[in-house]
């Protein structure tokens, strides 16, 4: 048993301070296991969804546990705990982490442990882990400067081959597209479609602010339809900024006044350079900050109720 108990001894920093729920048991991050044999790990065979907490509390719990739904059926894979039990392992899972500090939670459902082959009637039951581990903020220079991003060479995924609306633990396509950002030393990178257009980054969606109009590419790009995108319409209602979406190519970008990006966990990024393209006047936009300090403002107000 010690053998599986201890195998991420050594594991890299930060496993240690995680809080992890497998199939409803609460262990530490280094203690957690799933078998081998599980179709998550042998083919990517499950979706996810990433939450955060605003006051220590989940933000848009709603929305994700959607979400996750929507992904699990375009695969043919069952949840089978309701939301309520979902939002209450979500709890159980937080009162790991330490106990100052926001939190973020990942939710996987994968098809569960069974033979090897793709046949999903091999696995009985699906698996149900929840990750919880205290929330990073990005560093100060992050707000202050803005991020690079590059182009990557890899496409977005064909709509018609894993569709990108899966939030999918299939997760290649992004990988792949991110090792060519942290090798040119860029913050994100962004994602092409198969014809030429802006898609998203490999882990946010990309947005750009043009003659105060704010354009984001549309669900017919093949994209993920992000919790943060879709906020960021409200949000952008909220201070009679138009917010819409549009098709973009990278031959939009030297006309743009502004660019950034978003995600859950990262909420607004401003984006100063693409490549070598300098983005309106290569700092950060009035525009996003406003859309950043308005959807802080909606998340806190949103969290601060009492219980
Ligand atoms: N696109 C991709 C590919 C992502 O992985 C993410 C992060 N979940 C996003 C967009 C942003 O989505 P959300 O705002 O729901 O976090």
């Amino acid at each position: 048993m010690d053998s599986v108990k201890t195998n991420t001894a050594g594991a890299p920093d930060g496993i240690g301070e995680a809080s992890v729920n497998v199939n409803g048991v609460v262990t530490s991050g280094d203690q957690a296991v799933v078998s081998v044999f599980d179709h998550g790990f042998l083919y990517g065979d499950g979706v996810y969804e990433t939450l955060r907490t605003y006051n220590r509390r989940p933000f848009l719990t709603d929305r994700h546990l959607a979400r996750l739904r929507a992904s699990a059926a375009r695969l043919s894979l069952e949840v089978p705990p309701t939301d309520g039990e979902l939002e209450s392992r979500l709890r159980d899972t937080m009162r790991g982490v330490h106990p100052h500090g926001e939190v973020v939670l990942r939710i996987l459902v994968t098809r569960g442990v069974g033979d090897l082959g793709y046949d999903p009637a091999v696995c009985r039951t699906p698996t149900v882990v929840i990750i919880a581990r205290p929330h990073r903020a990005s560093p100060e220079w992050v707000d202050r400067d803005g991020v690079r991003l590059v182009v990557a060479s890899v496409l977005r995924n064909h709509p018609r081959s894993v569709d990108p609306v899966i939030k999918s633990n299939n997760l290649l396509n992004n990988v792949l597209a991110m090792q060519e950002a942290v090798r040119d030393g860029a913050y994100e990178a962004l994602l092409l479609n198969h014809r030429g257009e802006l898609a998203e980054c490999s882990q946010s969606n990309v947005f750009v602010v043009r003659d105060g109009v704010v354009l984001t590419p549309p669900l017919d790009a093949g994209l993920l339809e992000g919790v943060t995108r879709n906020l960021l319409f409200e949000v952008g209602a909220d201070i009679g900024v138009p917010v819409r979406d549009a098709v973009l190519r990278q031959s939009d970008l030297p006309a743009v006044d502004e660019m950034f990006i978003t995600s859950t966990t990262r909420e607004v990024v401003p984006v100063v350079l693409v490549g070598g393209q300098v983005i309106g006047s290569g700092g950060p936009g009035r525009v996003t900050a406003r859309l950043l300090a308005r959807l802080r403002e909606r998340a806190h107000a949103l969290t601060c109720g009492a219980d």
